[in-house]
């Protein structure tokens, strides 16, 4: 007997990569030594103390019953201390955060709450593919806002037909951005605000790769413009920051609002993050700086170590200002597909085709600084014999 998917997940779309990891499993059977550079999952550990925090959690019998729905009370309050230290906005740990299984977790239940069939979701293209899918679970309607290279891959507002504005009840954002590494300007979030405002929106800021930051120029909290508390909510993400993205924990911070719907959708379908997890992240909120000082370091080694190999090897990267991502344009007049199937097989280097990330994606391709900085010149010296 087969069963039929229901249209929602048979309208989802197109896995495009299905050849590529034909293709990748076949050099890997012959035995191959593939340098991935495709997957945006750090390659450290997680720092010590995160890992002693939860050695002693585990064993407290009072953690092993169901959780809080919304968060422990005191991971709540490391979260919004967090916020309040690094970008000067204060939120109720009571009313205004939430903790999350990871913020893909969050951002994925976020649409159930705000979004009815037909309405519309105004997404980043290229993007994080879950702002798509969530939308189309609620039978609402994605339309995409194009990153280009030379509106530095920020979205912009005055060309949303006024119909579809009208029609759109949330926003999606994601500064530092994965997959272009753009970080956007408190200009840019306060022309992002007023848009809201204008059109009675609301804006979910994913800001995974907050932390994740070169040069000592932190990017901006969508909460540093005024006005942004009447209309946004902001994802955030212990994965990327301190090595965690196995353990699954995250929280959002926001207008009540968002949060109480979020905690609706979310009291029905989970019950809470595991508390022995929620108390390593309050370490790992709490620890001293230098422990998420040096995961930035080392980030920025590699970064500029395979910049240079690159760029000595004949490709003039632009190099990118936060995130682990290196986001460039294909060198050659190939598809972003044909050229990643190209690299993979004649230099044993993996690489995510822009296309994956939607149709304005194409031309691009996205590297991942998740190898130490001996592979990722190797990888650049591969590319380069072959180019
Ligand atoms: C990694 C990532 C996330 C999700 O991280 P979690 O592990 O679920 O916290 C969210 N958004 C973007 C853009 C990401 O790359």
């Amino acid at each position: 007997m087969t069963f039929p998917l229901a249209d929602r997940v048979r309208d989802l779309p197109p896995y495009l990569f299905a050849d590529l990891d034909k293709k990748k499993a076949a050099l890997q059977a012959k035995g191959i030594n593939l340098i991935s550079l495709s997957i945006g999952d750090p390659d450290q550990p997680t720092p010590a103390p995160i890992v002693e925090a939860m050695g002693t959690a585990i064993r407290r019998p009072a953690y092993h019953q169901y959780p809080s729905y919304i968060g422990a009370h005191a991971f709540r309050q490391a979260a919004c201390d967090w916020i309040e230290r690094h970008y000067r906005a204060a939120f109720s740990p009571e009313e205004e955060c939430i903790a999350l299984i990871g913020s893909k977790e969050g951002i994925a239940h976020f649409p159930l709450a705000f979004l009815n069939p037909g309405d519309i979701a105004l997404l980043p293209d290229p993007g994080y593919p879950v702002y798509n899918t969530s939308t189309q679970f609620c039978g609402a309607v994605p339309y995409y806002l194009p990153l280009r290279a030379e509106h530095g891959f920020l979205p912009s507002f005055r060309e949303i037909p006024a119909d579809i504005a009208a029609r759109a009840r949330i926003l999606f954002l994601n500064y530092p951005n994965n997959p272009t590494a753009a970080c956007a300007t408190r200009t840019f979030f306060a022309e992002a605000v007023a848009f809201a405002r204008a059109h009675r929106l609301c804006i979910v800021h994913d800001a995974a790769y907050m932390e994740i930051f070169f040069d000592n120029e932190r990017p901006p909290s969508i909460f540093e413009v005024e006005g942004a508390r009447d209309v946004a909510i902001e994802f955030h993400s212990l994965s990327k920051t301190f090595n965690m993205t196995g353990w699954r924990i995250g929280f959002a911070v926001g207008h009540q609002s968002l949060v109480s719907g979020l905690a609706k959708i979310k009291t029905n379908v989970d019950s809470g993050v595991f508390t022995a997890v929620q108390d390593a992240g309050v370490t790992a909120l709490t620890i001293a700086a230098p422990t998420v000082e040096s995961i930035r370091a080392s980030y920025q080694h590699r970064r500029d170590r395979f910049v240079d190999r690159l760029r000595k090897g004949g490709w003039d990267v632009a190099v990118p200002k936060a995130t682990f991502y290196l986001w460039t344009r294909v060198p050659t007049s190939e598809s972003s597909t044909t050229f990643v199937t190209r690299i993979m097989e004649q230099a044993g280097v993996i690489l995510t085709p822009g296309v994956g990330f939607g149709a304005h994606g194409e031309g691009y391709v996205r590297f991942t600084l998740t190898a130490d900085a001996d592979r990722l010149e190797e990888a650049a010296d591969r590319i380069a014999r072959v180019l």
